[in-house]
């Protein structure tokens, strides 16, 4: 392994050798015209990617100044360390080594609120800080991930054509683009992992009542995955579902899902699409509904407790006729309202930050090489091509009609989850959410006028313009009240 700190001989690098970061490199190495610098905090990894991969032409080094020495001007690494101090601590490094003009690229799953941050500390000492999303796990880094980089439009120029030479690629396309400014791409990878959590749920919803009130068994499920997969509903997610419920446990011959234990990990995405997509006033029920249904299930002591109380639970409900294609239209119509909500949540990021965001563009890098890929997001970005400005994806013509096509069987399939006891929140929630945008009048005028009795919060009339509040502990007389 190179030790003698070639002089400038790469126009990219990578620091952060684990899974990720040597996927990464050895993708940007297959690609002409790339020489990529390496470099890892533990030396062991480097030399094992160098000796395991020959063929990469590595410029390897021991040393961080070293690296940084090896590359070409502008110098342009992408850090692919833990998220958080990990990350923090190898920025510091670089921004003492690069200068002015040069670009670091975090490329790790860092909360947007960090990434605005690091652009900020390091545009003020003259350096380019790029914070990109990158989605499709280890397959994807190495074979071509969907990746979502925010950062200065200079940096943009120098990185773009790299980062497309390695993307995946749909219907021609790579999938990247610049998404915004500082956090931009960090915040778009944040919606992308939330509408996962959201897509995830629903498949695993209509796999219950499939199984819970049809009764079929998995492998008669796995068969109506792979039939689903082959229409609307095509998706990595939809694809993978199949093949999961197809795998036998060695140790049992049992259907694997059967002997894995109901309860859903997080790695704190979807957490944060919440956090923050509530901090900015936008309901994103589908995708907390996921983040909540996953936190249920990993309450081993409060489900079995509630269980005690219960001697006998509702018999499952008699499926009817068409029950199959019910759920693949409850389970289309509720990811419409889970994309529709998650657009709606980068459309006011974008508002708060300060960010130019085009859907289209982001519905297109999301069809290949990340987790979410999916037929359907061709006609997300067909969608906001007919209109840029629409005020939720549910007005797009084709969305409305696929939601007014599937609403009778939404309603069938969430009144049987209902009936037989099987929970269905990520169906049920996005159907009051549609049917909350669809009501003329919401209640929402009762709760306007408990807020105006108990804490004097004022309403607004129907009929005359101006602002009002009762005199509720007085007369109950009405006045005016400065607008
Ligand atoms: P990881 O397990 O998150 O991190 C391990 C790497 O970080 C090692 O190279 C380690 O170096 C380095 N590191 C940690 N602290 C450091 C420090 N203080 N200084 C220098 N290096 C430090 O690795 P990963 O799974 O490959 O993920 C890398 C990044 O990509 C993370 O931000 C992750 O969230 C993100 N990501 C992962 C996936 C995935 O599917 N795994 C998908 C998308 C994004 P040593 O070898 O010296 O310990």
């Amino acid at each position: 392994m190179s030790q003698s700190s070639p002089s400038a001989v790469a126009n990219i690098g990578v620091v952060g050798l684990a899974v990720m970061g040597s996927n990464l490199a050895r993708n940007l190495a297959s690609r002409d015209g790339n020489t990529v610098a390496v470099y890892n905090r533990s030396p062991g990894r480097t030399r094992a990617l160098v000796a395991d991969h020959p063929e990469a032409g590595f410029v390897a080094s021991e040393s961080i100044e070293a690296f940084a020495a090896s590359l070409a001007k502008p110098r342009t690494a992408i850090v692919m360390v833990q998220a958080g101090a990990g990350t923090d601590a190898v920025i510091a490094q670089l921004a003492d080594l690069f200068e002015e003009g040069d670009i670091v690229v975090d490329g790790g799953n860092a909360n947007f609120h960090d990434t605005i941050r690091r652009e900020r500390e390091l545009r003020e000492r003259g350096l380019n800080f790029v914070g990109a999303g990158i989605s499709g796990g280890e397959e994807g880094a190495l074979k071509g991930p969907s990746i979502m980089p925010g950062g200065s439009a200079e940096a943009y120029a120098t990185l773009g054509p790299i980062l497309a030479s390695i993307a995946a690629v749909a219907e021609g396309e790579p999938c990247v683009t610049h998404v915004g400014t500082d956090g931009a791409g960090h915040f778009v990878k944040m919606i992308h992992n939330g509408i996962e959590y959201a897509d995830m749920q629903l498949i695993a919803e209509s796999y219950d009542l499939l199984s819970r009130v049809a009764g079929h068994d998995v492998e008669a499920i796995a068969d109506v995955f792979a039939a689903w997969n082959e229409g609307d509903l095509e998706s990595y997610l939809i694809e993978i579902t199949a093949e999961v419920l197809r795998q036998r446990d060695a140790a049992t011959g049992r259907p694997l899902v059967d002997v894995i234990v109901d309860e859903a990990g997080s790695k704190g995405t979807g957490v944060w699409t919440v956090q923050n997509a509530v901090g900015l006033g936008v309901p994103v029920g589908g995708i907390a509904e996921a983040v909540f249904a996953r936190a249920v299930s990993s309450k081993p002591e409060q489900r079995a407790a509630v269980q005690a109380t219960i001697s006998q639970r509702p018999q499952p409900a008699a499926p009817g006729d068409g029950f199959e294609d019910d759920v693949r239209a409850a389970l289309y119509a509720s990811k419409v309202v889970a994309y529709a909500q998650g657009f709606d949540a980068i459309v006011a990021g974008a508002r708060e930050y300060g960010w130019e965001i085009d859907l289209g563009a982001i519905a297109k890098i999301w069809r290949a090489g990340c987790i979410i890929r999916a037929r359907f997001l061709n006609r997300i970005a067909e969608a906001y091509e007919r209109n840029p400005r629409l005020a939720t994806l549910l007005e797009d013509p084709y969305f409305a009609a696929a939601v007014r096509d599937g609403e009778a069987a939404w309603r069938r399939i969430v009144a049987v989850a209902a009936q037989s006891g099987v929970p269905a929140p990520g169906f049920s929630s996005a159907l009051a959410y549609y049917d909350s945008l669809a009501s003329p009048r919401l209640p929402a005028a009762l709760v306007q006028a408990q807020r105006d009795f108990f804490g004097a919060h004022t309403y607004r009339r129907v009929d005359r313009a101006g602002t009002f509040h009762t005199l509720w502990s007085g007369d109950r007389s009405e006045e005016r009240v400065a607008d």
